[in-house]
């Protein structure tokens, strides 16, 4: 018998591998550092509301009015997934062809390229501007199915302005995905362009400032039509029950929380910027609860930092900026545990 063969394109692509090692301080995820937030955390602690031998709701109609009343749209705008993961993988089979272009600016989130390269589509990065923002004529020079923007983007944490997501959602031909996995903290969304642009789809998560990443809630706000054909493609049961009742008490109840933990990340994050200039390390503009630190080796650095317990992501040879490790901005404790740690290791 001859072995499976797997798809060609899939050899190129890298397997999604975070370093497993057990850690006393792990800053590489960019989740929420505080952890639950209580509505959730007392809701998880209750009896499950249905009982798990039989299937969550296939598509949960509760789940999605109260995701539209927090982002400010109507329920049928609504798509929700097992992560935001779910619902971009699911956005670029539903929208692009095999063979066809997902353009995006590089580096970005390190997930899309591979959702593409499994969806036999054509990764098409194109550089970032100078000055930092996304350059939407070089992006629309793709003529591709579909456009990717992280706002603000991951890795870089860089923010991305108004106005080239608005050249891109008015002149791109196909459809524009707007990750906004970490909006909550650069105060901006493409939630308002909706209304205008039935090409546009914004993906959303609980998995970072509503720090419930474990659960892997995640959604998708675009317009009805749009939303009807990722229902096709995304397929029923994808939000478990406990997924389902903890982002419900969070949309519920937690929204104040975390609203008060979203400003302390922004607060905490400068702050920590000024303590890393302190130690002579430069770290790029952020709009995110993290920061990207360009060093001149990434790989020793992380393995140092390990080495005394905390977990930072390594980040190796990024266009335009080459290695740099990437930190999320958590409690002050924390943060000074990072600087005196740094203090230590860049010794
Ligand atoms: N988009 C970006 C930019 C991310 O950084 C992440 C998580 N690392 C995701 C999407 C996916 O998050 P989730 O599946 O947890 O919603």
């Amino acid at each position: 018998m001859s072995p499976a063969r797997p798809r060609p394109a899939l050899a190129t692509v890298p397997l999604y591998a975070p370093d497993p090692t057990p850690v006393s301080l792990d800053l590489s995820d960019n989740v929420n550092l505080w952890g639950v937030p209580p509505a959730a955390a007392r809701t998880l602690a209750e009896p499950l509301a249905a009982e798990p031998n039989v299937y969550p709701h296939s598509d949960p109609a509760e789940l999605r009015a109260a995701l539209a009343r927090y982002a400010g749209v109507s329920a049928a705008q609504v798509i929700t997934g097992c992560g935001s993961d779910d619902v971009i993988d699911g956005a670029l089979r539903a929208f692009a062809a095999p063979g066809e272009k997902v353009a995006y600016s590089a580096p970005s989130f390190s997930m899309l390229v591979t959702f593409a390269r499994v969806n036999g589509l054509e990764p098409a990065p194109v550089p970032f501007r100078a000055d930092g923002d996304i350059d939407p004529d070089a992006l629309l020079a793709q003529r591709a199915a579909i456009t990717y923007v992280c706002s603000p983007n991951n890795p870089t944490g860089t923010g991305v302005s108004p106005e080239a997501i608005e050249r891109v959602v008015s002149h791109a031909e196909g459809l524009v995905l707007v990750d906004e996995a970490y909006g909550e903290f650069s105060g901006w969304s493409a939630v308002p362009i909706l209304g205008r642009a039935p090409q546009l789809l914004v993906t959303r998560t609980l998995s970072k400032a509503f720090g419930l990443a474990g659960l892997r809630v995640g959604y998708g706000l675009a317009a009805p039509e749009v939303v009807q054909v990722l229902e096709k493609v995304r397929g029923p049961y994808k939000v478990n029950v406990l997924g389902e009742q903890a982002a419900l008490a969070a949309l519920a109840e937690d929204v104040p929380w975390v609203r008060r933990r979203v400003e302390m990340a922004v607060a905490i994050r400068e702050r920590l910027r000024v303590g890393l200039e302190a130690l002579g390390l430069r770290a790029l503009p952020s709009a995110a609860n993290f920061l990207c630190i360009p060093v001149p080796d990434s790989a020793a650095l992380g393995r140092a930092l390990l080495g005394k317990g905390i977990k930072v992501r390594v980040l190796r040879q990024l266009p335009g900026i080459g290695d740099a490790i990437r930190v999320g901005a958590g409690p002050w404790e924390q943060m000074e545990r990072l600087l005196s740690t740094l203090r230590e290791v860049l010794r």
